[in-house]
């Protein structure tokens, strides 16, 4: 569990001073603003077999769900916090959920919302990547879960290594705001694993990502494994915002299940997106990324970490914030 280095050691002092150096690049970027992006979980269906994901195909025991479209219109127009300016439509690997759902509910939001719209969906087709881009949506979340080739093959994560590349350039080729992301103590790992995914984080053409503790799940073949390390998450975080300045990194709610400041210490250490769970609670146990005992971020949590970070709520969306910057290297070039 968490294994931070007590105070007054000499590596307790190198940590404090990465994630300060990372945390004070991050406010030369973007100031002390953070993005409040809202998650709205709309489908527990998955064809993929993840080994360290509640939510895999071989997961019998759980009761699976796809949200109607009606209740999360209700949801979108009455229940959605003023903080958020984008919000994230994410699924387990479930095309029949992305058709019947997603792309109506995106183009809800486009039509009656000036919400940037992200979605986490899985490695799909050119096609369905292409249908959501047009219904409005402009930011994919794809996670690469670890950066080496054979790990990635021994956890069983979606599709293939290549696979999910290949996904990746598609999808920045084509317009998209990509971010990816990684697992700190996924079973197998070693520190060459970390090393070889910070710097395949930072080659591949993405505009954020993100750091995870692996917490193991009740109903995968990790049931009991070790948790990620705590301080390695936070030093992972605070690299990546020192290799990538201009990425969006969030703070993960998973870390405040390792320490009680955890989502803190993220802030602290360069990260600049907060989320909020919009998931109705009766199907949020169901949405088994880890386990059932999730620390859930409301909108109150959110407000009082970037308080206690010392930092302020954007009011400006991600999606505006990527146009933006879109433009300006457009003029640029
Ligand atoms: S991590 Fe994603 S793709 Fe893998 S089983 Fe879970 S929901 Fe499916």
């Amino acid at each position: 569990m968490t294994s931070f280095p007590p105070s007054g050691s000499t590596h307790f002092d190198e940590s404090i001073a990465l994630e300060q150096r990372a945390g004070a690049l991050r406010d030369e970027v973007f100031g002390r603003q953070v993005f409040v992006r809202g998650v709205l979980e709309v489908s527990n269906f998955c064809r993929q077999n993840c080994n360290y994901c509640g939510m895999r195909r071989d997961n019998r025991d759980l009761k699976r769900f796809r949200l109607e479209l009606d209740q999360l219109r209700d949801l979108v127009r009455h229940g959605l916090p003023g903080v958020i300016t984008d919000l994230n439509i994410q699924t387990g690997e479930d095309t029949v959920g992305i058709r019947e759902t997603v792309i109506p509910l995106v183009e809800m939001l486009r039509e009656e919302t000036r919400l940037g719209i992200s979605v986490c969906l899985g490695t799909l087709e050119p096609k369905l990547y292409d249908d959501l881009r047009r219904a409005g949506a402009s930011y994919y979340i794809i996670k690469l879960e670890t950066g080496n080739r054979e790990h990635y093959r021994d956890v069983q994560a979606p599709g293939t290594y290549e696979q999910r590349l290949a996904a990746i350039r598609y999808l920045a080729s084509t317009g998209w705001s990509v971010s990816s992301g990684f697992i700190v103590g996924l079973p197998g790992q070693t520190r060459a694993h970390i090393d070889e995914t910070l710097d395949l984080l930072s080659e591949l053409p993405l505009v954020g990502a993100s750091v995870s503790p692996f917490i193991s799940g009740e109903q995968t073949p990790y049931a009991g494994r070790a948790t990620g390390d705590f301080a390695t998450t936070i030093a992972c975080i605070a690299k990546l915002r020192l290799r990538n300045p201009a990425y969006v990194i969030p703070a993960i709610s998973a870390l405040n299940l390792l320490a009680e400041d955890g989502y803190v210490r993220a802030l602290n250490a360069g990260a600049n997106l907060a989320t909020i769970n919009l998931t109705p609670p009766v199907k949020r146990e169901d949405y088994l990324l880890y386990k059932r005992t999730r620390h859930i971020m409301h909108e109150n949590r959110v407000r009082t970490a970037i308080e206690q970070a010392g930092c302020t709520i954007s009011t400006v969306s991600l999606a505006e914030t990527m146009r933006r910057r879109r433009e300006s290297a457009a003029v640029a070039s």
